[in-house]
């Protein structure tokens, strides 16, 4: 560590998970962590470079039986991939790099050697050519498998104290799996406020900025940092200043939610007497906590992949029957939607796929996936109906483009009924289905679909990347993404128009129920039910309770008039300001 304190330095991104948090930095690049980094005396160069090429021997020694176990199981070309791996700790550049490294630096073999590694990488992921691009993963393995063989205890990824994180990406199942304990916050290069690891982010309630830039290669480990994750600033090194302001900020906002908080017992009902049910977004059933200390009405979306696929195997119809009714038993006497798995996109894939996808968010994706596997499916269709018999279960489909895939999963509905009967296995038989309008072709044939399912759920966070051909996590076109686009709005009235005219009810589970700048709009739109994140509940509570239906309709049909996002966004954005000035203030 430097002795004397560098001057501040701040970097911006865009802000996707709100809180105020100060620690000292972890810097990870992707795929693995940095060691341990001290200072060498000019006597332990040499040391420092045999411990260097003990590590890559015994890397090689590794790969080489790796190499030979996988020849003997698979007999085809599958080892091909570790001789290609050896490869690497054979360049003599490499090798000549680090070593200078230790010798310019004066620091330990693996530091140098990481960070090395790190330029390289960094290099190697900015190339333009997929292929060479892709190789980064063996290079990456190749990696961490060094770094491991420097001591034999470094396997750890994250350190054991508290830290903020500084990543170039996190994929949604490392958010899902870190230690909150230790996690104050996280920053990364890449990643945009829609993708799966900030909901994520959002739902386990660490603060969080995305799409800082170079911010993995331009700081170090145990820096002292503070991340502002309303404004989007990741200062490090604060001046004494800094660190004053952000301390007394995060007490302000800290007396903001807790006069929130003292609404949570209202019924979410506008002024003049419109009730939009509020219900929460969930990804796993310790929220539920959360859940019950906000008074939501219910779980509008319980977003079943990450407990599906958080380990190897698909959890057994025994293992699903007992989370789903324990979500049931906990929301009771409200209704608990439970989504049928989402797998694919950014999301885990639900099954090792033999080429990559081309292109995931077009292809092996939420339904698609569960209708080509028809057995896990029923798997997962028994276990929610049987969790219906313990309190009050929905289920809706995620991706659906059109009636024939709701109309397959409807018959095998029927067909996991019929079973149940048969067995004597009790559900509920009027449990409510729905499909998840996150398509343009669905909402095109939005009248159709209406006939036959109980409810629709808008999922905007696709809706809005399928309909302006945006992807959600790519933060290069992120400013693309709106929310108010003119389309978008125009998609929603066309879908709750046709649960109107269908006598059904429509919810809105995507991050844009969440935005309290687009609630006027929303409400206005005429849908009956906002499903948010937890700790989105108080916001959105007191944002319903503030406004006028009627208002609220005004303004939605002179936005439907519109022609850009801007306009479209300036009226609503007004009105909330207007009705609960504080708040939007907050967020915009
Ligand atoms: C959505 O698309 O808006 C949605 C709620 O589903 P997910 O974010 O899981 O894709
Ligand atoms: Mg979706």
């Amino acid at each position: 560590m430097a002795e004397e304190h560098p001057a501040e330095r701040v970097f911006h991104g865009s802000p996707v998970s709100r809180g105020i948090a100060f620690g000292p930095v972890h810097v990870s690049a992707r795929g693995f962590s940095a060691p341990d980094v001290y200072e060498i005396s000019a006597d332990g160069v040499a040391h420092e470079k045999e411990r260097l090429e003990a590590a890559f021997d015994l890397t090689r020694k590794q790969l080489i039986q790796l190499k030979d176990r996988i020849d003997q199981v698979a007999g085809g070309d599958e080892g091909l991939v570790f001789e290609a791996h050896g490869m690497l700790l054979d360049d003599p550049g490499l090798q000549k790099k680090i070593e200078q490294a230790i010798e310019e630096r004066r620091q330990n073999a693996e530091f140098c050697f990481y960070a090395v590694m790190q330029t390289v990488l960094e290099a190697m992921r900015r190339i333009v050519d997929p292929y060479l691009r892709e190789r980064t993963v063996d290079i990456e393995d190749v990696s961490q498998r060094v770094l491991r063989n420097f001591q034999a205890n470094q396997d750890a990824i994250l350190p054991d104290h508290q830290h903020l994180l500084a990543a170039y990406d996190l994929a949604p199942s490392d958010t899902a799996s870190m230690d909150r304990s230790n996690l104050l916050g996280f920053v990364t290069e890449a990643g945009s406020v829609n993708s799966h690891t900030a909901i994520l982010a959002r739902a386990l309630g660490i603060p969080a900025i995305v799409g800082l830039g170079d911010v993995v290669l331009e700081i170090t480990t145990l820096a002292p940092a503070i991340l502002d994750g309303y404004s989007g600033k990741f200062i490090v090194y604060p001046s004494e200043e800094t660190s004053a302001y952000y301390r007394s900020l995060a007490h302000r906002k800290r007396k903001k939610r807790e006069a929130l908080e003292e609404l949570r017992d209202q019924e979410s009902t506008t002024l003049d007497g419109r009730h939009i049910t509020l219900s929460a977004n969930i990804e796993f059933t310790h929220e539920l906590d959360l859940v019950h200390e906000n008074r939501a009405e219910g779980v509008g979306l319980f977003r079943t992949e990450f407990f599906l696929l958080e380990t190897d195997r698909v959890p057994s119809e025994e293992d699903q029957t007992a989370t789903y009714s324990e979500l049931a038993r906990r929301t009771s006497p409200h209704l608990a939607i439970i989504r049928t798995l989402d797998s694919g996109g950014d999301k885990l894939s639900a099954e090792p796929l033999t080429a990559p996808e081309p292109n995931p968010f077009l292809g092996w994706r939420g339904i698609r996936v569960s209708l080509d596997r028809p057995a896990n499916f029923k798997k997962q269709l028994r276990s929610i109906l049987r969790a219906s018999a313990h309190g009050k279960v929905g289920m809706m489909f995620p991706f659906i483009s059109g009636v024939t895939e709701i109309r397959q999963c409807q018959a095998l509905v029927k067909e996991c009924m019929a079973e149940l009967t048969e067995d004597g296995t009790a559900f509920d038989t009027e449990l409510q289905v729905g499909a998840m309008i996150e398509i343009p072709s669905a909402v095109l044939v939005a009248d159709e679909i209406a006939k036959e399912v109980d409810f629709f759920s808008i999922g905007t966070n696709d809706l809005i990347q399928y309909t302006l051909a945006v992807d959600r996590i790519n933060n290069r076109v992120a400013k693309l993404y709106r929310a108010s686009h003119p389309s978008v709005i125009r998609m929603i009235k066309m879908t709750t128009d046709a649960a109107k005219r269908a006598g059904i009810w429509t919810g809105v589970c995507g991050e844009m129920a969440a935005d309290l700048s687009l609630t006027p709009l929303l409400v206005g739109l005429g849908v009956d039910e906002l499903s948010v994140g937890p700790r989105e509940l108080a916001g959105v509570r007191k944002a319903l309770l503030s406004l006028d239906f009627g208002e609220c309709q005004k303004i939605a049909a002179d936005a439907l008039k519109m022609a850009t996002s801007a306009e479209v966004y300036k009226l609503s954005h007004d009105a909330a300001k207007a009705a609960y000035p504080d708040l939007v203030e907050e967020i915009a």
